[in-house]
């Protein structure tokens, strides 16, 4: 395709900063009736490819998306994963840490829900809220926050060498966005649950959390488990960009269908011989 998601991948040792980063997707040129066909093409893909990688049984692939309130995690999750067999195919949420989550290491809790052999896992939040809302909040103290992102790395480094391919998407949104997608859910009595008075309170934190985004894509960002920060001020943009992205990369993947032992000419025999006794 002529798109060039690829450039929203944040190379490993190179430093972004969001603010040069546009949240509308301008530089693309694309339209929402041009971007539909697109997907619908794409999810069709990713139905294949998720098919033979659940048949396959030795790789598997993990999603981590983050973004602020608002950034569309749950309508990524809708759109481009819904339409997945869910057999092989599931999402874990991270919230705040139950007791007994909150008394073991940070990983402890992640490395439980990580995908096995032939599985997509998404994660909607993850690790990174280490980085993020515990190091806005002071959670703990600054010299223990900054042991994090090696500790990621390495985490992160572990699963890539059990064959586990990990794609991260921060779902980049401007402040207006924000105020605009709180204001919708306002508006939608079906989407009440989905609003807070501690939005706002964190909504006040921007600059905060958004120095911790860049930090987090610039730290984390590896050739094995790369961040790719995604323009999502339009939910159509950023639901193309990550299909696209996923399509392109599980191509590569060298996907192998297992060979079977059966002889498949005898069990053909066997169905016509069946077919005769019955007409
Ligand atoms: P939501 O995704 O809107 O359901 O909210 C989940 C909440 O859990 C968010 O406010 C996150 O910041 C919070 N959360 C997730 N992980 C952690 C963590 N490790 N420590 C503290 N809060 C967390
Ligand atoms: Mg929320």
């Amino acid at each position: 395709m002529a798109q060039d998601f690829d450039k929203l991948k944040v190379k490993s040792g190179k430093e972004i900063k969001l603010s040069n980063i546009d949240t509308e997707a301008k530089e693309f040129k694309l339209s929402k009736e041009e971007a539909a066909p697109i997907l619908e093409k794409n999810i069709e893909k990713l139905k294949e490819l998720q098919e033979k990688l659940y048949a396959e049984h030795k790789q598997s692939i993990l999603v981590v998306l983050q973004a602020i309130d608002g950034g569309g995690k749950d309508g990524t999750i809708e759109h481009v994963f819904g339409p997945l067999n869910s057999a092989g195919c599931r999402v874990a949420s991270f919230k705040v840490p139950t007791p007994i989550e909150a008394d073991h290491d940070f990983l402890w809790r992640v490395h439980a829900q990580t995908p096995a052999k032939g599985e997509i896992v998404v994660f909607n939040r993850s690790h990174y809220e280490q980085v993020l809302v515990v190091r806005v909040h002071d959670l703990e103290t600054k010299e223990i926050n900054k042991t994090r992102y090696d500790q990621i790395n390495d985490f992160e480094k572990l699963l890539a060498s059990n064959n586990t391919h990990i794609l991260k998407f921060f779902l980049h949104i401007s402040k207006d966005t924000q105020l605009q997608r709180f204001k919708d859910r306002i508006d939608d009595p079906l989407k009440h649950w989905k609003v807070a008075a501690g939005d706002f309170k964190e909504r006040a934190l921007w600059d905060d959390y958004m120095a911790a985004f860049e930090d987090m894509v610039n730290k984390c960002s590896k050739e094995n488990a790369p961040w790719f920060v995604i323009p999502a001020d339009k939910k159509w943009f950023r639901d193309l960009a990550i299909s696209q992205i996923l399509v392109d990369y599980m191509e590569g993947m060298n996907i192998q269908l297992p060979q079977t032992d059966e002889d498949i000419e005898a069990i053909k025999k066997l169905y016509e011989a069946e077919c005769k006794v019955l007409s």
